[in-house]
């Protein structure tokens, strides 16, 4: 064919982690690449994450006195993952991700460190308690990247504080705990934040790059200096397919179709359809709502249909990051609930009142659960986090901040938060039996008051922990509601991306039905049915793959290093 518009070694669709990885290593190994994204803003959801990957068997765990051993983490996960995930994708992450971090510290600003967090699982066989597979970015100027920070994607609502602010991981405890020197921190971060001028002037972004934005910006960054283009408001439209091999693609540019010729082929890493309601409804019913999804708005699962409609296959279509998520109306999101529910003076109840699970389990065991609750009885949709006085002043409850008074907050944070004098006033408030939820609280209460929790065992395995309330003993996750006024505010089943999609192999290839793979079709992140099936085997499980097999596929697109 020759009306090409365009030509190429790499087209890469989509400008989240995985595929600014998949761009900078293909750049790396001389090839000419191109970065073609759908929205006017770049970064995906990873740049409006937490940034944290699962790396087993990392250099920097082992700095940290971490020694881990690899097929520990293949058990772990095969244990865990979807019977249809192939060994060899798993084999293949667990094997590819160290050299893909020791690769990216080595190659860009990005610079990460192992934490001690552990495994949601870490009681399985392979799992670490001691955490260390889970790691975060380290803060970056995000000066160096230009003119680009402005087209940059914010940080979650979930992940930034008052909507503006960027925060490191390391700072959620002295924040949480008002450690000492807190405020002084605090004060020292708005400070630099307001005096960044003159460009405070003209933007409210934050160009201390934290967390997700401190790994796409960091991406960018090495981008730029290879002078790797890329293309904002340019979406895929449709792959070209010439006989068995994909050999191009058309997308919008200008409003008008441009197209592009790949001479190595095409990385698809536009993200899941998080954000298209029918094709949720058709797929996933389990995770219905477009609306709680997590994911950035231009998640409409657009490379997956163009992938389907050249012949690739799907696997796992019904599947989601689950999580419990709160909605601020007016919002494009849900916001991720992560911390909350494991501190002590909360729990989460259904609309019939009813405790019916572990509040401190891995959001996604929650949100998995809260959507089963919702698809077999009717009544998780949302559920209820209750709450008393001291927690309302200790901690923060989602978008409502302690030491904040509820006036001061946004009209939409008020309107979902419920407040009553007891608990039985608070049932008739959010429109649950007050004689149920009396009883539940009491029940809880009872345990609460030993550190236990005989229905739902919170706060007994090592993550629950974790979240809790160090300071809190015996158990830093129970706490009885006994103290007046009680809050409650809604908290649905909802998701951060959904994570089943295209069919790819161990080297990234997008497969057909048949598992052929298709010559010049490649995809990665939550384009493709993730390596973990269904599960969600511990902090960084989504990014950790979509950085590692953007690395693989690259490196065997270019035959590179
Ligand atoms: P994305 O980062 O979403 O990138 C996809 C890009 O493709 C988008 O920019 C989109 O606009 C673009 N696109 C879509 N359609 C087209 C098209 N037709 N043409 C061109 N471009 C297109 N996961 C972790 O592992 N660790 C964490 O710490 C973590 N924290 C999170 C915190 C929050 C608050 C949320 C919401 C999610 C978090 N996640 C985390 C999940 C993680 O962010 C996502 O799973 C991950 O970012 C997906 O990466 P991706 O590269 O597949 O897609």
């Amino acid at each position: 064919m020759s009306d090409w518009d365009k030509e190429v070694d790499i087209l890469v669709i989509g400008s989240g982690a995985g595929g600014l990885m998949a761009a900078l290593v293909g750049a790396d190994n001389r090839a000419d690449v191109l970065v073609v994204e759908k929205a006017d803003k770049w970064g995906g959801t990873s740049a409006t994450s937490g940034g944290g990957i699962w790396i087993p068997g990392s250099d920097v765990a082992k700095q940290a006195g971490f020694e881990d051993n690899l097929d520990d983490a293949f058990t772990y996960l095969r244990k865990l993952s979807a019977d249809n995930v192939p060994d060899d994708n798993i084999r293949a992450y667990v094997d590819n991700a160290a050299p893909m971090l020791r690769w990216l510290m080595a190659n860009t600003p990005v610079q990460y460190m192992a934490f001690p967090y552990p495994d949601y699982h870490a009681e399985n066989p392979g799992g670490s308690a001691k955490g260390f597979r889970t790691h975060l970015p380290s803060p970056l100027d995000g000066k160096a990247l230009g003119a680009d920070i402005r087209t940059l994607r914010f940080a979650s609502p979930a992940a930034s504080l008052f909507g503006y602010l960027n925060w490191h991981f390391s700072e959620t405890y002295e924040l949480l705990y008002r450690q000492k020197g807190w405020m002084k921190n605090l004060v020292r971060n708005m400070a630099k934040y307001w005096l960044d001028l003159p460009f405070r002037l003209t933007s409210r972004k934050d160009r201390r790059l934290t967390l997700g934005n401190a790994l796409a910006g960091g991406l960018r960054m090495a981008l730029n200096c290879k002078g790797v283009p890329l293309w904002l408001e340019t979406p895929l439209k449709e792959l070209v397919r010439e006989g068995d091999a994909v050999t191009g693609a058309v997308v919008e540019k200008g409003g008008k179709p441009y197209r592009i010729r790949a001479r190595k082929g095409i990385v698809l890493a536009a993200g899941g359809f998080d954000k298209n309601q029918a094709m949720r409804a058709d797929n996933a019913p389990l995770y219905p709502a477009a609306r709680y999804s997590g994911g950035v708005t231009s998640n409409t699962g657009d490379s997956i249909v163009a992938g389907e409609a050249i012949g690739a296959g799907t696997m796992n279509m019904q599947s989601a990051w689950a999580a419990p998520v709160f909605y601020v109306p007016g919002e494009d999101r849900g916001r991720l609930c992560t911390v909350e529910r494991a501190l002590p003076g909360c729990i989460m109840v259904n609309q019939s009142g009813e405790r019916f699970l572990n509040e401190a389990a891995s959001y996604h065991v929650v949100g998995q659960q809260m959507a089963r609750r919702q698809a077999e009885h009717g009544d998780a949709d949302p559920c209820w986090m209750i709450f008393d006085h001291e927690y309302r002043h200790k901690f923060p409850m989602g978008p409502l901040y302690p030491l904040m008074p509820t006036a001061m907050h946004g009209k939409g944070v008020r309107s979902i938060l419920k407040k009553g004098r007891s608990i039985e006033e608070l049932a008739g408030r959010i429109g649950v039996d007050p004689a149920r939820l009396s009883a539940a609280v009491s029940r809880f209460n009872a345990g609460a008051a030993k550190g236990e929790d005989p229905e739902f065992h919170r706060g007994e395995a090592a993550y629950d922990k974790m979240y809790g309330d160090f300071r809190h003993q015996p158990n830093p996750c129970l706490r009885p509601l006994d103290k007046g006024p009680f809050y409650a505010m809604p908290i649905y089943p909802g998701d951060i991306g959904t994570n089943g999609g295209l069919m790819t192999n161990a080297r990234g290839q997008v497969v057909d039905g048949e598992g052929k793979a298709i010559p010049g079709l490649y995809a990665v992140g939550n384009n493709a049915a993730s390596a973990m099936g269904e599960s969600y085997p511990g902090a960084g499980v989504t990014l950790g793959p979509a950085l590692t097999f953007g690395y693989v596929a690259a490196r065997h697109m270019t035959g590179g290093n």
